[in-house]
């Protein structure tokens, strides 16, 4: 075939294919254009996931007649008033939106400028354009986009239910409305009940209207100022983690983004607190020099490249470590809500069970044992109970205990969990989660300041192992040894340990050696093993940590709780989970339906 220049149409699908892969792609685009308008309030309406009817109507500068007639063409846009590239500080620039949205489906234009007396609309079938003719409206902008895709069979063929490509679109708006909490949005339509959020133009209260009270309450604000990189936003409590990333929001210069520099900042930042399959809710701004940010490599818009992923990525995972250091202890306060929601609280005149707190779920016992219901003497059911199960010790509550955030301790129960008490709180601290964060941390800041302390065996511990498990502990030798760690090959299948971490105290050296050698064989050989330090230290924090079972004296349970206090991210275990759990007195009372 020889070759051929293309007609305008043609092009203008074959960019369509590029810019609106969906219908929340449109929604995106035309959102992004009134927002570059300067609207104040921007009213998205879609029907039919988008397929039938999209509607974007906003209060922006309007476009006067040959405007209107120029914004339908390809590469037309009045966003680059100079031939650069490196300098753009609106949302868009290509001006390649409008032509291919109306290159694959009927597509209305109708503007006013402030100035006009009245509208007027243009409109777009397939690339076929006709108007402009006059149009009764407000000042602004109305964009409809209708039967989207009806000519594109490969594309109608990709797109997915109407509610999940209406869920697309929500979440697009949601970013859009995220990046700028000035502008009024209304999301509205036959695809779900109405959303409105009102723009109060501050950041916190957007926050709160698009992520909820929750994430408010569980969240620490970001603010860094790095490599020239300045990032300000919220950072969710690595126990408020989510199981996708809805709740993780990425602004650069206003633009929403999916940018793998900031998901890998987030995810390394949130490594040690958060396990793999968790994404931590955060929204995240960031301020950079447009010269230093690339926005034209990805046709939609949804990507960058920094010039400077290096400083980008440490000034994000900076802010996030400060952010969450100063939390310290803090867990998220929805922990003892799902503690509430656990408790069932069987109803003695029917046994019927009575939920308490909210979400709870659909298993726990159902009611009490036969023996009590009906209102008998619980004496039967509860005889088990005559035998403590717990190790008891009465004291005398010391003085000021109101001021330690965790409280002092009391008891120890099932010889795993502290119980204490601050003020009007009850405080239950999971002992082997907490200190294996403690030992953890430990380890890191020995580890900051030189290499870790051991402490000498009277007689080297030899444990014999496969072959190729020595061999890869031998290869780590050197990088365990500035872990305290020193042991060395033994013969072909043996490695004999010299010292050990002191701060591991009597740690199970054989179970230890043998866990890490499961780590090296499943971590990438090809991975640095310095990448790996983390990972080999939560393992070594694990086995010198105290383990369940252990009964603690009192003392020792409160060294515990005032270690923790000191400690920063003491509040989740290494694998993301809550170290403790408080409850107040109020959300016992409730237990026992005591409150009015
Ligand atoms: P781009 O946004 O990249 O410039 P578009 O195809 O999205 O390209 O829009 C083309 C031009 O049409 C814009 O540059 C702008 O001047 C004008 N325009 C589009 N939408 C609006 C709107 N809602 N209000 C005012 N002007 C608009
Ligand atoms: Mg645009």
């Amino acid at each position: 075939m020889p070759i051929r220049q293309l007609p305008e149409d043609l092009i203008n699908r074959i960019a369509a294919g590029e810019v609106v892969e969906r219908p929340a792609s449109v929604v995106k685009e035309l959102v992004e254009n009134a927002i570059d308008a300067g609207a104040r309030r921007i009213v998205v309406t879609t029907a039919g996931g988008g397929r039938n009817l999209i509607r974007v109507e906003d209060d922006g500068s309007g476009m006067d007649r040959d405007d209107l007639v120029l914004s339908v063409e390809r590469h037309a846009t009045s966003k680059l008033a100079d031939d650069g590239l490196d300098d753009i500080r609106t949302l868009g620039f290509r001006g390649e939106a409008l032509a291919s949205i109306g290159a694959v489906a009927r597509l209305s234009v109708s503007s006013r400028p402030a100035d006009a007396t009245e509208g007027l609309r243009i409109d777009v079938d397939r690339s076929r354009k006709s108007g402009p003719v006059p149009q009764a409206m407000n000042r602004g902008t109305i964009v409809e986009v209708r039967d989207l895709f009806a000519g594109v069979p490969a594309r109608l063929k990709f797109l997915k239910s109407d509610r999940a490509e209406a869920a697309a679109v929500s979440d697009v708006v949601r970013r859009l409305a995220m990046a700028n909490p000035g502008v009024h949005f209304v999301l509205d339509g036959s695809d779900r009940s109405p959303v409105n959020w009102p723009g109060d133009g501050d950041l916190p209260a957007r926050v709160m209207q698009l992520m909820g009270a929750d994430f408010s309450e569980n969240a620490v604000p970001l603010a860094t100022t790095r490599h020239g990189v300045v990032v300000t936003g919220l950072a969710g409590l690595p126990t408020y983690s989510r199981a996708n990333s809805l709740s993780q929001f990425y602004f650069v210069n206003g633009r929403s983004v999916r940018d793998k520099v900031l998901l890998g900042a987030v995810r390394a930042a949130y490594a040690d607190f958060v396990f793999r399959d968790r994404f931590p809710a955060i929204a995240l701004f960031l301020s950079v020099d447009p010269a230093a940010v690339d926005v034209n490599v990805h046709p939609a818009k949804a990507e960058l490249r920094f010039r400077d992923a290096g400083g980008v990525r440490s000034a994000v995972i900076r802010a996030v470590l400060d952010a969450l250091g100063e939390a310290g202890y803090r867990a998220s306060s929805t922990v003892a809500d799902d503690v509430m929601a656990a408790f069932r609280v069987p109803e003695i005149a029917d046994a019927a069970a009575v939920v308490v707190g909210a979400g709870a779920p659909s298993t726990g016992f159902t009611g009490p044992p036969p023996s009590v219901r009906g209102g008998g003497l619980p004496t039967a059911g509860f005889a088990g109970l005559a035998e403590p199960s717990a190790r008891f010790e009465a004291f005398e509550t010391p003085p000021g205990e109101a001021e330690y955030p965790l409280g002092t301790a009391r008891t120890q129960m099932f010889e795993n969990f502290i119980v204490a008490q601050n003020g009007d709180s009850l405080v239950l601290v999971d002992q082997h989660a907490a200190h294996e964060r403690l030992v953890y941390e430990r380890f890191k800041a020995e580890l900051a300041s030189g290499p870790v302390a051991s402490q000498m065996q009277l007689i080297p511990v030899v444990i014999e192992l496969p072959e190729e498990d020595c061999a890869r502990l031998e290869e780590a030798a050197p990088t365990l040894q500035r872990l305290g760690l020193h042991l060395e090959r033994f013969g072909a299948r043996a490695i004999a340990v010299r010292e050990t971490p002191g701060l591991l105290g009597q740690a199970d050296i054989d179970g230890l050696v043998r866990d890490l050698a499961d780590g090296l064989a499943e971590w990438d050989s090809a991975d640095a093993l310095g990448d790996r330090l983390d990972a080999i230290i939560a393992r070594m924090a694990c086995h010198g940590s105290v383990r369940s079972g252990r009964i603690l004296r009192v003392d020792e349970m409160n060294a515990l709780l005032r270690e923790m206090e000191r400690t920063p991210h003491s509040g989740q275990c290494i694998h993301g989970r809550p170290t403790y759990v408080e409850l107040k007195k109020a959300d016992i009372e409730r237990l026992f339906g005591r409150t009015r």
